[in-house]
């Protein structure tokens, strides 16, 4: 089968945040410090060898890009500057804006002017929908000073749920046919996949031997706050933790008739707070103590930690106020701000940075996949 070679593609991948690509001279050495790199799943070299040979056909579906966790131990050792940790992270985002359905995630990555358009044109909407649509006030005690109606936020987020899970449907679709996956599942047992994969999500093992280098040297015990898998699993389960209070507040409240469901506002008040830490601690990271790895935050990367760490302050703010009985119209405000920022969240949630929540595990179960032996027939 031919391969279709694109001379555009580098300049383009540049738009999604990649470095001077063009300098590699595959001397080798960031394939050679990567801890994670490994015969079958080789990486960096090989993804920047296609990528400047244009052959996109090769770099679609490829699990590689979501091997890496961004270390950006390649990009210190590379001697071209050619910052093949931006490379991968490119790599990632192309790979995302491949999947949207809506073409819309391309120019999301690659504009930030659109992204900031999309976002404040969003905001505008939800906003005057929430403030412009007053319900039948079932549940008085959360409209603080009269201005935001809940029946009303609760209608506009069942519509928005229901757009995220067709968008996220046809992207599947789409990351299942590029991905290739299929034809793995055939002839293997796919269990001690998915069990591998279940471990790996829980404990993110992988991330925590990107920080052992090559050679086997275990780093220095450092701060919790410096340490990214620490930080990613504060960011993840927290983030987790709070859509299982926000499912189970909606079917208790909404659908059963509590005033109050207390254990969602207890699993939301840890979970926030365990995000709240892990968000606030990638920021300080990408400001104050900035790596190879994230050494450039695009608009794309800063629009995500910029809402969540809004929705979490904000969400504590309204569970001190509804803990108070507080009323005043401030309140209202912070309200219709959090559930405008996030429906936002959910609506673009599979065009933004976030739909790496689905694709990472799903490539690394494909990578485990191709490292499950066929089963043998007698
Ligand atoms: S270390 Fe730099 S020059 Fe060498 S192969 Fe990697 S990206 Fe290319
Ligand atoms: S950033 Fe780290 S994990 Fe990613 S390719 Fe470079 S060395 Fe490997």
């Amino acid at each position: 089968m031919s391969i279709q070679l694109d001379p555009t593609f580098l300049p383009d991948l540049a738009k999604y945040g990649a470095g001077d690509i063009s300098a590699c001279f595959h001397c080798g050495n960031c394939t050679a410090v990567c801890n994670l790199s490994e015969e079958g799943a080789s990486f960096p070299r090989k993804m920047i060898r296609f990528a400047q040979l244009g052959a996109k056909s090769e770099l679609i579906g490829a699990s590689e890009p979501w091997l890496c966790y961004a270390c950006g131990e390649c990009s210190t050792t590379c001697p071209r500057q050619a910052e093949p940790a931006e490379f991968m992270a490119s790599l990632r985002r192309w790979q995302i804006a491949q999947l949207d359905p809506t073409g819309m995630g391309k120019l999301w990555f690659k504009v930030p002017a659109f992204a900031l358009l999309v976002t404040m044109a969003l905001m505008g909407v939800f906003g005057t929908l929430m403030v412009s649509i007053h319900g039948s006030k079932v549940f008085p005690q959360w409209v603080f000073g009269g201005t935001a109606a809940y029946e009303t936020i609760h209608h506009v987020g069942m519509v928005v749920g229901a757009l995220l899970v067709a968008l996220l449907a046809a992207s599947f679709g789409l990351l299942v046919k590029r991905s290739g996956i299929l034809p793995l599942l055939k002839g293997r047992k796919p269990w001690s996949a998915f069990k591998w994969l279940a471990a790996e999500m829980v404990t993110m093992k992988r991330h925590g031997d990107c920080e052992i280098s090559a050679d086997g040297v275990v780093p220095i015990a450092k701060p919790a706050h410096k340490d990214h898998r620490l930080v990613h699993l504060a960011m993840m389960w927290g983030f987790i933790g709070l859509g299982v209070a926000t499912t189970l507040d909606f079917l208790f409240i909404f659908f059963l008739g509590f005033e109050v469901f207390y254990p969602a506002r207890v699993i939301g008040t840890i979970a926030g707070a365990v995000m709240l830490w892990g968000v606030s601690a990638a920021i300080w990271r990408r400001i104050a103590d900035p790596k190879s790895g994230t050494r450039h935050t695009n608009f794309a990367d800063a629009w995500v930690l910029a809402f969540l760490w809004i929705l979490a302050v904000t969400g504590f703010w309204l569970e001190v106020v509804v803990t108070l009985k507080a009323h005043h119209v401030v309140h209202d405000w912070v309200l219709i701000l959090h559930a405008a920022m996030a429906m936002e969240f959910v609506l673009l949630f599979g065009m933004t940075k976030m739909a790496h929540v689905l694709v990472r595990p799903f490539m690394l179960l494909k990578y485990k996949l191709e490292r499950t032996p066929m089963e043998t027939v007698d």
